[in-house]
């Protein structure tokens, strides 16, 4: 393999093209996270010095940038952009693909949220709904915390009369270490206002989320 080729196959593993694409908030320490992380290359035994690992600090301090973005937005933001329906039937977004990091071992878990809800009178834009999603779950998180959040947004923010999220997940880690179950899916759900208090309604919803798939 020539020189010319390893640099190519470099670039696209790490993923240099694509690094500044998001402005890192004003609030994070990319200094602080390097020096962080160049402690932990050596703590475990590591020379942060060798060619390889050189950049590893500045990218990694970076991506924690990006992955913890949603410390320094706040979600509710998109969903004061409604428009008022007489709609009140309900409404599914389903498979919202998301990722997130495990508080508990700042790893990640990688999934999809599905959310539906029935409207009093205040509809969002779908996208507005993967807006939030997406903040909430760039944070250090815990999945049934996540679950929540969006469904109390939804009700505070539109005042909803009912609302369902179900969030499934793998996460790394369960899967790379300690009991290592790859595959092993988490499923967590948050049910406000009529789908908590009304079974048919409840039923109705999840087949809409998993009809069709088994
Ligand atoms: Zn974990």
């Amino acid at each position: 393999m020539s020189d010319n080729s390893q640099t190519v196959d470099q670039g696209s593993i790490s993923g240099e093209a694509d690094e500044s694409s998001k402005p890192v908030p004003p609030e994070v320490d990319l200094p602080r996270i390097e020096k962080a992380v160049r402690e932990i290359l050596i703590a475990v035994g590591e020379d942060p010095d060798r060619e390889g690992l050189v950049e590893t600090p500045a990218r990694v301090s970076r991506m924690y940038a990006e992955l913890f973005s949603g410390l320094h937005t706040d979600p509710r933001i998109h969903l004061k952009k409604y428009f008022t329906e007489k709609y009140d039937e309900m409404v599914l977004v389903r498979d919202i693909s998301f990722n997130s990091m495990c508080e508990h071992h700042m790893l990640p878990f990688i999934g999809k949220a599905h959310i539906g809800y029935v409207p009093n009178g205040k509809v969002v834009g779908l996208s507005k709904l993967a807006r939030v999603v997406e903040e909430v779950s760039h944070r250090p998180q815990v999945q049934e915390r996540m679950t929540e959040e969006i469904a109390d947004l939804l009700v505070s923010e539109l005042d909803v009369k009912g609302v369902a999220v179900v969030i499934e997940a793998s996460h790394s880690c369960m899967s790379i270490r300690g009991v290592r179950k790859p595959g092993s899916l988490c499923v967590t759900s948050a049910m406000k206002g009529l789908f908590r208090s009304n079974l048919s309604s409840r039923s109705e919803i999840m087949t809409l989320i998993y009809g069709g798939r088994h």
